[in-house]
């Protein structure tokens, strides 16, 4: 029998440790106050800025929203970001992707000061974890590895296989199970005989962004199945880049979609936020 993940258990745990730390460092009178920008109304953005307030508010983080119309200027957006990175009042800056296609969304990302990019998405960030060095990691993929470790699935010196190399999860899913010690290979697009590879992970993350995309061919029996993926299916429910009926039989654990690693990131960002501080 396998074990599910429960990522709303976890995630709600780190959220009452960090309400904890927050009212300790109030009683420092160290403040903690997160600026988040959204540009447009695309409903699943709203939904997602509207999920980071509530984190906010329950944790005792200020949260200064900025609403701004679909038809900002790429100029107005990157002056907000700039005065924001002046303000010392503020310690963390999140610009909500994604951003209408008129704004260069890697120009805004990389103007955000690195000691406030609480996503962990500017490049100092992304170099400071490849070499090992101290600087904000990428929510998700942090979320993953706490999912894993509060879940006493063991990763040195195992094999773990990331299926897609982006920006934002696979490549800092990659870097992060190396540094704890994994023995790591990634899978993309172009990767040939791809369940050869899979077949030999222990533990297996999948960020491919296809719905139920891995099936039980692609699976190591007890493996330890992670997805990442979020979409809606034919009638209108969540599933993940994962077949999860058909895989979990197979595997020792495995998450769920919804409440596996979803929940994990607005966490982890809350714990980034409160880092900015400590
Ligand atoms: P992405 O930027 O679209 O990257 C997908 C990756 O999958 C790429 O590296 C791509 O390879 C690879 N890929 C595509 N087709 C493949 C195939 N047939 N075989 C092997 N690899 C293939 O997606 P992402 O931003 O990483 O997100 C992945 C999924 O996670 C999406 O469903 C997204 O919605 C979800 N997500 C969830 C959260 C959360 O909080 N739960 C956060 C972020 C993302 P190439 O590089 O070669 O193109």
């Amino acid at each position: 029998m396998y074990k599910l993940i429960d990522g709303k258990k976890i995630s709600q745990e780190i959220k009452d440790e960090l309400k904890v730390k927050v009212s300790d460092l109030k009683a420092q009178g160290k403040n903690i106050c997160l600026a988040v920008i959204q540009v447009g109304n695309d409903p699943a953005s709203s939904v997602y800025v509207g999920n980071k307030k509530k984190a906010c508010a329950y944790i005792g983080i200020e949260s200064l929203a900025y609403e701004l119309p679909e038809e900002t200027s790429q100029e107005e957006l990157l002056a907000l970001v700039k005065k924001l990175n002046e303000d010392d009042k503020v310690n963390g800056i999140l610009v909500q992707l994604q951003l209408p296609k008129h704004i260069d969304e890697e120009m805004v990302i990389q103007t955000i000061a690195p000691e406030k990019d609480v996503d962990g998405f500017n490049e100092k960030n992304v170099g400071a974890l490849c070499v090992g060095s101290k600087g904000y990691v990428s929510c998700t993929p942090l979320g993953i590895i706490q999912l894993l470790k509060r879940s006493g699935v063991e990763i040195e010196g195992k094999n773990c296989v990331v299926i897609g190399r982006s920006n934002i999860v696979g490549k800092p899913m990659s870097l992060l199970l190396l540094r704890e010690n994994g023995t790591v290979t990634i899978c993309h697009s172009r990767t040939q005989n791809i369940k050869e590879i899979t077949k030999q992970a222990d533990i297996l993350v999948v960020a491919v962004g296809k719905p139920k995309f891995v099936d039980e061919s692609f699976v190591k029996e007890g493996a330890v199945v992670i997805d990442v993926g979020i979409h809606r299916n034919e009638n209108n429910k969540l599933c993940g880049d994962v077949d999860f009926d058909r895989v979990a039989p197979h595997t020792s654990a495995i998450t769920p979609v919804p409440g596996g690693v979803g929940p994990m990131t607005i966490a982890m960002l809350m714990s980034n936020c409160v880092s900015s501080v400590e």
